[in-house]
């Protein structure tokens, strides 16, 4: 089973898995596209080589960068909750494949009375990100919250190398100018801590971006810890087999003779 690369999915009791993966699909998806993240008629995603990212939509209407989705998340999870959420757009960041399930269809395998539950756990954790990323953006300096994009981009892929990581996008995430960004990953390769290429970042020794990055980056891991042990906690419910009469040609054991 495929969907089995990604972590999130991977998490779930194998007979949830089962009965998930024959309405799954995978699709091969462009960095660069949209992703719906509204609407009862969307989709949930689990990447295994595709990596998303979402931005929350704050009072001037522009998006700020929250988190990197990738082989261990899921996207669209969320229900509408409107009189909690925050409004957030996705994005695809790098090309690769991801299994589809629509988010009607995910529903029906949850138990049901959890929603309002996980409305709010979800309500509160996107505040968390992003009021998270805003205090990083007034207190810390650029090459610190560049470690941070670049740490959390690695821990949603499976491997160091980080295609389609250009100057331009971590500029465009960070709001930040390109420039500042190949200065900053010019001294890093000449350090050894990276291989840069035009369309690639490989990353040679992520033990000295750890040493370089602010203590959001542990909030950041906190926030997924508490994600992941919420989605280890719902309910399912499996669907039912096939309804067999078998009462038509037995005789029950109590049956009068
Ligand atoms: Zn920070």
């Amino acid at each position: 089973m495929l969907a089995r690369e990604n972590a999130r999915f991977r998490s779930f009791p194998l007979a949830v898995q089962k009965s998930l993966a024959r309405h799954l699909h995978l699709r091969e998806v462009k960095g660069g596209s949209e992703i719906r993240m509204q609407g009862k008629s969307r989709n949930i995603y689990f990447p295994i080589t595709a990596i998303a990212s979402q931005h929350a939509i704050i009072g001037n209407g522009r998006g700020a960068f929250t988190q990197f989705l990738g082989s261990n998340k899921t996207i669209g999870f969320a229900f509408e909750s409107p009189q909690y959420s925050i409004k957030l757009e996705g994005r695809w960041c790098c090309s690769g494949y991801a299994f589809e399930i629509s988010v009607q269809r995910f529903r029906e395998f949850l138990a049901p009375g959890q929603e309002t539950l996980f409305e709010k756990f979800f309500a509160n954790i996107d505040v968390r990100r992003l009021t998270n990323r805003l205090y990083c953006a007034e207190h810390h300096c650029t090459k610190q919250r560049l470690a941070r994009v670049l740490l959390e981009a690695l821990d949603v892929n499976q491997n160091d190398d980080l295609t389609g990581a250009t100057h331009q996008k971590l500029a465009d995430l960070l709001s930040i100018r390109r420039e500042t960004v190949s200065t900053i990953i010019g001294r890093w390769q000449e350090r050894g801590i990276l291989q840069a290429t035009r369309e690639k970042l490989i990353i040679t020794n992520r033990g000295e971006l750890e040493r370089a990055v602010c203590s959001c980056y542990e909030e950041t891991v906190k926030i997924d810890f508490d994600v992941d042990r919420y989605m280890s906690s719902l309910s399912w419910q499996l669907e039912k087999p096939r309804l067999v009469r078998t009462d038509v040609h037995q005789t029950p054991a109590h049956a009068p003779a």
